[in-house]
């Protein structure tokens, strides 16, 4: 079988995915003449999620073509905000992600998260099943066949991550609507029901909760409050823009 030799380059964005010396522009490639575009791009480095279009001598090609001698190719990155069919938008992070799930409830954004390592072919059946995109730093995982959807996480600093993860995606933000213990939707609670659960000085202090209808976990204005509350302000006037960006749910608090 003949090995064709292709030209490769990749968009800056990817380019930390792939070796140095394919960083700087273009290169060649030897391909093994019956291996897809998208195998090939995977095998340099580039989980798929990350690849946006595939342009061959300047067309569009889906990730099945087999690229063919001479040929040059451009990988761009993937459309900010990125559409992802099948609407509702929502997430699955694995495990070392707790920090960044927990700021995307607190914004009132669908995100499940494994506290226990249930394992790479656990996680991306479960992102299968319930349709949710994977958010992980691990690139073998985002290549798993079986992933309904995925997306590279590209800093380890949590400021960054959920910036990250609202440019790319732009989801509807509805802050305090969602639980941050285990992403079950808040409910408001009257005070004279959950009276009883809450300290004296709580009690004296707030009228207004929240209950989550999941776990039963009580929110009210309480100690951490100023620290979420800059979160949420940060968030909003840099992704909460747009007229439908917000949902105007009732908040619970
Ligand atoms: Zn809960």
């Amino acid at each position: 079988m003949s090995r064709p030799e292709i030209v490769i380059s990749f968009a800056p964005e990817l380019r930390l995915f792939v070796p140095s010396e394919r960083r700087a522009g273009r290169t060649t490639v030897v391909t093994d003449g019956s291996s897809s575009l998208g195998h090939v791009v995977e095998s340099l480095g580039v989980p798929l999620t990350e690849a946006g279009r595939l342009l061959v001598d300047g067309r569009e090609v889906p990730v099945s073509h087999v690229p063919g001698a001479g040929e040059t190719v451009e990988v761009c990155a993937v459309v900010r905000p990125q559409p992802v069919p099948g609407a509702p938008l929502r997430f699955l992070l694995d495990v070392h992600l707790g920090t960044l799930a927990r700021r995307l409830r607190l914004l009132g954004v669908d995100a499940a998260y494994e506290s226990e390592d249930i394992g790479d072919p656990a996680l991306a059946a479960l992102s299968a099943a319930e349709r949710r995109v994977l958010l992980s730093r691990d690139r073998g995982l985002l290549r798993r066949r079986e992933l309904w959807a995925g997306a590279y996480i590209y800093s380890d600093r949590p400021d960054d991550q959920l910036r990250d993860v609202l440019d790319r995606f732009a989801p509807a933000l509805a802050p305090w609507s969602r639980c941050t213990a285990c992403n079950g939707l808040l409910e408001r609670a009257a005070k004279e029901t959950v009276g009883e659960r809450l300290e004296d000085g709580t009690r004296r202090t707030y009228d207004v909760f929240a209950q989550c209808v999941e776990c039963g976990r009580l929110y009210w204005r309480g100690a951490h409050h100023a620290r979420l509350e800059a979160i949420v302000e940060g968030a909003l006037s840099e992704f909460g823009g747009a007229a439908d960006a917000v949902a105007p749910p009732r908040l619970p608090m």
